[in-house]
């Protein structure tokens, strides 16, 4: 297996090239050119596994150029003693069917973490074959959970550097605590007068700028990205996917016998393209159910082919989806447009231009085969959040009850009472003042009273995470334009 880019066919890479690299010079992402099945069998083994082993056997698959015994070290480094769960990735039943698949027991409460606690020994492992001893710089574009999740992935990370740009007025103040209290010697935070289109836009052109690429070569640097438009984000994803399959096989075979659908909270697309990607391997899927907040774009996308950006942006009390460019819906359309190099250039070209782009019908119809899209606005999340709270004691972050609101839209709407998982992406603890109002009504006076009164209020712990946090010391104060993210990164490298 080698990945080859979604805009230019003939750009053929291995694995560490395409972690190490994170992105294609000309712009495109990596995908591989042939995906791993997974046989019964291998099921069947991997039911009896534990998670760490689970991740060996399905990363082993896409990792070409690494030996078992690096991919033991990366997993293992990984997982072992990072989150407050022996299992990474648990399900909690909430009713006969709504299978919640908690990602957020690492050390940021999100589901970020679960490919960041990852990536950093991917990408150094990746780095030594092939940069020949150059320092990696990473560069990160966040709307919130990525940045904190990638700081602490990286934290002092040897031969790495890592600059994470977040919207100063698009994040929560949890999340913005989070990052700007970072520790580590080799980590850079600054927020950025702009939404996270602006900083993700603004990532990408330094990526790919010539001058820049030559400037940290002559300083023996290299970039390389914790984006979710880095391959070695989207890998780590698939195991859980795969994890939870096996999960519900083991607990009831006949259950998932005609297969069972996946809600995810969507916002870079990246999440639910590990989904499918995981239903490719031979997961049996039925339906992967896209749910957007106000932020609707891909809503709108999958159900009329044309994917429009220009349109108003929304600060939502869901911010980790309050994104216009779904970065890796090119990987999506790679694979629709039958691996069409041309055709996903195209489409990429009309949106970096126009803003907006119009797939064939054929990508259409195979897109309503395989996805079911809606969205729900900040007060139906609110109420969401109360109901599932009041009706099954399950409490909920805002993200999840984007997905659990739209998961209800499409039962509603087709009457499928198949099981299902839906992916729940973040603590209730992280976005604690939307939540506490939504199960009492009531507010509390600072950020963290609020996440004591929570804690009363609904009997559930608060993650340790978020309480170290109360007395973490803020380390980074930066506010940059969007037009001056160059000099930042120069400023942090001292170059
Ligand atoms: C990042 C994030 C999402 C969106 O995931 P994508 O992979 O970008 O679609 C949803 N919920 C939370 C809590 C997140 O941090």
């Amino acid at each position: 297996m080698n990945y080859v880019s979604t805009r230019d066919k003939s750009v053929k890479v291995s694995a560490a090239k395409a972690i190490a690299q994170g992105i294609s010079t000309e712009g495109g992402l990596f995908v591989p050119d042939t995906f791993p099945t997974l046989s019964v069998a291998d099921f069947e083994a991997l039911i009896k596994m534990n998670y760490i082993e689970r991740a060996k056997f399905v990363l082993s698959q896409f990792l070409n150029d690494f030996s078992e015994d690096e991919v033991d070290y990366c997993v293992k480094g990984a997982y072992t003693g990072s989150f407050d769960n022996e299992q990474p990735a648990p399900i909690s039943l909430i009713n006969k069917n709504a299978n919640i698949l908690e990602l957020w027991h690492g050390p940021t409460c999100a589901f970020k973490d679960l490919a960041l606690q990852l990536l950093p020994y991917l990408l150094t492992t990746s780095a030594k074959k092939v940069n020949d001893g150059k320092k990696t710089v990473i560069l990160v574009a966040t709307s919130g959970d990525t940045g904190k999740a990638a700081l602490e992935g990286f934290k002092d990370v040897p031969d790495t550097e890592i600059l994470v740009f977040y919207p100063s007025e698009g994040v929560s103040p949890m999340q913005k605590l989070q990052m700007d209290s970072q520790k580590g010697e080799n980590v850079h935070v600054c927020a950025i007068k702009g939404n996270f289109d602006d900083a993700q836009t603004g990532v990408k052109k330094i990526f790919t700028d010539n001058a820049v690429k030559e400037k940290l070569a002559e300083n023996n640097m290299l970039f390389s990205s914790a984006n979710s438009i880095n391959w070695g984000r989207l890998a780590p994803q698939i195991v859980y996917y795969v994890s939870a399959y096996c999960d519900l096989l083991e607990r009831e075979p006949e259950c998932v016998k005609d297969g069972f659908n996946i809600v995810v909270p969507t916002g870079n697309f990246g999440n639910i393209l590990a989904a499918y990607y995981a239903k490719k391997m031979g997961v049996p899927v039925n339906r992967l159910i896209c749910a957007s907040n106000a932020n609707n774009v891909l809503t709108d996308f999958i159900k009329t082919g044309t994917y429009d950006r220009n349109r108003n942006f929304y600060t939502t009390i869901s911010p980790s989806m309050d994104i216009l460019i779904s970065s890796n819906l090119e990987r999506m359309l790679f694979e629709l447009s039958g691996n069409n190099d041309k055709e996903v250039a195209a489409l990429q070209d009309s949106l970096s231009k126009n803003g907006t782009f119009t797939v064939s019908d054929e990508i259409k119809t195979k897109m309503g085969e395989l996805f079911w899209a809606g969205c729900c606005d900040d007060k139906a999340t609110l109420e969401t959040i109360g109901k599932y709270f009041d009706e099954y004691s399950y409490l909920c972050d805002t993200h999840t009850a984007v997905a659990m609101n739209v998961y209800e839209q499409y039962v509603n709407t087709t009457g499928d009472d198949r099981p299902t998982v839906i992916a729940s992406t973040a603590s209730p603890y992280k976005f604690a003042k939307s939540v506490l109002s939504a199960v009492s009504g009531k507010t509390g006076d600072s950020e963290f009273d609020t996440v004591r009164v929570l804690s009363e209020e609904t009997n559930t712990e608060i993650p340790e995470p978020i309480k170290a946090l109360e007395n973490a010391k803020v380390r980074f104060k930066e506010l940059c334009e969007k037009d001056d993210m160059l000099s930042a990164v120069y400023g942090a490298l001292g170059i």
